[in-house]
C-alpha cells in the first residue's frame, strides 16, 4: 500500500491576475506524493509554495495541468464535490494557528467535528484528540491562555477531528521556539507512522530534515529534491 499515490501532479500551472498584469505563480510542477510519506517543500518567499499547497488542499484550482488526488482527477470534480472531498480527507495546519479566540480549546476542536458532521460522541472524541496531542487538562483554556506550542497542538487536534488521511501544514513551526517546534514535528512524524500523508511548507532546514523528502521550489518550478538523510 505504501506505493499508492496520494497526489499525482503533472505540468501544474497557476496564473494570478488578468492579461497584461499577471503573475505566473507555478510554471509546470510535476510531483508525486506517496501514501504515508512526509514531504517538506522549501523555497524562497514568493516561489509558489503556498499556491502549491492550496492546490493540493483543493482550495484553488490550477490554471492548467492535471492533479489527481487519491486517484481522482480534480478536473472531474465539481466545486461541491471538491469541498466534500477536502472536508473528508484533508486537515490543515497554519503558521498562525487560526484558532477561534473566544472559544476554549475543547470548543475549537468540537467546532471542527460539527462542521464535519461527526456522528459519534463529540465530547469523548474531543478529549481523545486533545489527549493525543498531550493537552488533556487544557480543554477549558482559551487560546490566549496557552503557549504558542500548545495553541499549535490544539490546531493539530482540530485538523485531525475528521480523521483525514492527508495533513497539509504551512510553516507549522514558524511562530514557535525550537523546543515547541520539535514537539509539533514529533506529532507530525507520529501521524506519518500511523499511515497519514503529511506535506509541510517550511523555511527551517532542521525541521525539513525531519521529513522523508525535501522538494525545493524556485520561481514556480521544482529545482531539485533530496531524500532526507534521517529516513534514507
Ligand atoms: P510563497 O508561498 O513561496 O511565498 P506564493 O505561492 O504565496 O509563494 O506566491 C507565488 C507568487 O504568486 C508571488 O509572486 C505572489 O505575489 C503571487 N500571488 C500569490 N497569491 C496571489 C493572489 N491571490 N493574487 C495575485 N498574486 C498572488
Amino acid at each position: 500500500m505504501s506505493s499508492e499515490l496520494v497526489y499525482e501532479m503533472r505540468n501544474l500551472r497557476k496564473v494570478y491576475g488578468a492579461m497584461g498584469n499577471y503573475v505566473e505563480a507555478l510554471r509546470g510542477i510535476n510531483l508525486d506524493v506517496r501514501r504515508g510519506e512526509f514531504l517538506a517543500i522549501m523555497g524562497p518567499s514568493g516561489s509558489g509554495k503556498t499556491t502549491l499547497l492550496s492546490i493540493m488542499g483543493l482550495l484553488t484550482r490550477p490554471t492548467s495541468g492535471s492533479l489527481k488526488i487519491l486517484g481522482r482527477d480534480l478536473e472531474s470534480l465539481k466545486d461541491k464535490q471538491m469541498t466534500l472531498l477536502r472536508r473528508k480527507t484533508i486537515g490543515f495546519i497554519f503558521q498562525t494557528f487560526n484558532l477561534v479566540p473566544w472559544l476554549t480549546a475543547a470548543e475549537n476542536v468540537e467546532l471542527a467535528l460539527a462542521i464535519g458532521e461527526y456522528r459519534g460522541n463529540r465530547r469523548r472524541r474531543v478529549m481523545e484528540l486533545l489527549e493525543s496531542v498531550g493537552l488533556r487538562g487544557r480543554e477549558k483554556h482559551r487560546p490566549s491562555e496557552l503557549s504558542g506550542g500548545e495553541q499549535q497542538r490544539i490546531a493539530i487536534a482540530r485538523a485531525l477531528a475528521n480523521d483525514p488521511s492527508i495533513i497539509l501544514a504551512d510553516e507549522p513551526t514558524g511562530n514557535l521556539d525550537s523546543a515547541s517546534g520539535m514537539q509539533v514535528m514529533e506529532i507530525l512524524r507520529r501521524l506519518v507512522r500511523e499511515g497519514r500523508t503529511v506535506v509541510m511548507v517550511t523555511h527551517n532546514q532542521a525541521m525539513a530534515e525531519m521529513s522523508d523528502r525535501i522538494v525545493r521550489i524556485r520561481d514556480g518550478v521544482i529545482e531539485g529534491e533530496v531524500i532526507s538523510s534521517v529516513r534514507a
